[in-house]
């Protein structure tokens, strides 16, 4: 689902990215780690094309993502994103957030566009909250609704960024929750996280990311019982 084959990343003259190579399956969860500043969202931005790429392919559903136009915006709406701030859109209620895209984008009429929206605000448990506003929400749920929201455009891999770094820890558990959820019902999933309880459980490979490079790729029982890297050794010191 997502084929990315020697990407670089510049930023100005700093490079962010080196020579990065990464498949994503079908049905795969990966889960990328590593220090802070290591590339770990520019490697999702730039999948979906949020950051121009320097060199390199990525591909996603086995199609190149193209730098601008309409063909973009179609691919774009393959790869959902899910952020570490939700985003939601504050004027809006909770349902009219989740089905304003199919709306605009997938060009869905209002009545399908809300009883998908209900559907999906179902499967995140937030049905009961769909009439309020995302003030009224924690940030555990509007993170839920944030989502849901991706999930409404049907994307063929869902990219999410430390979508619970933001959160309260009493609030974490319940979105990585539903994460665990879509994974188990076959979701193609690239996360990154700090929760290494969640890497464990659900991830099939983890990626390991440091200074712009990826230094391990491994099934999580590897690579948190006995890391090849030794970067990755350290990190897993300092965070375990
Ligand atoms: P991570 O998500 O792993 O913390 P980032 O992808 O956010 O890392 O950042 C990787 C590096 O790229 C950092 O050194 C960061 O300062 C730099 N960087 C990220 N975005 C930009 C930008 N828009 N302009 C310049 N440098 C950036
Ligand atoms: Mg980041």
């Amino acid at each position: 689902m997502i084929r990315i084959r020697n990407l670089n990343k510049h930023f100005g003259s700093f490079q962010c990215l080196f020579d990065v190579n990464l498949d994503v399956a079908l049905g795969e969860v990966v889960v990328v780690i590593g220090p802070s500043g290591s590339g770990k969202s520019t490697l999702c931005r730039c999948i979906n094309r949020l950051e121009t790429i320097s060199s390199g392919v990525i591909e996603v559903a086995g199609k190149p993502v193209p730098a601008e136009g309409k063909e973009l915006a179609r691919l774009r709406a393959q790869a959902g994103m899910v952020f570490q701030s939700f985003n939601l859109f504050s004027h809006l209620s909770i349902l009219q957030n989740v089905a304003l895209a199919p709306i605009k984008v997938r060009g869905l009429s209002k009545t399908k566009a809300q009883a998908q929206a209900m559907e999906l605000l179902g499967r995140v448990g937030m049905a009961d909250h769909a009439h309020k506003h995302p003030a009224q929400l924690s940030g555990g749920q509007q993170q839920r609704v944030a989502i849901a929201r991706a999930l409404a455009m049907e994307p063929k891999v869902l990219l999410c960024d430390e979508p619970t770094s933001a959160l309260d820890p009493e609030m974490i558990n319940e979105v990585l929750d539903v994460l665990t959820g879509l994974a188990a019902e076959g979701m193609t999933m690239l996360v990154v996280t700090h929760e290494m309880g969640f890497a464990r459980k659900a991830a099939d490979r983890v990626v390991f990311m440091d200074g712009g490079r990826i230094l391990d790729v491994a099934p999580p029982e590897q690579f948190f019982t006995n890391p090849r890297n030794d970067r990755a050794a350290d990190f897993l010191a300092k965070v375990l």
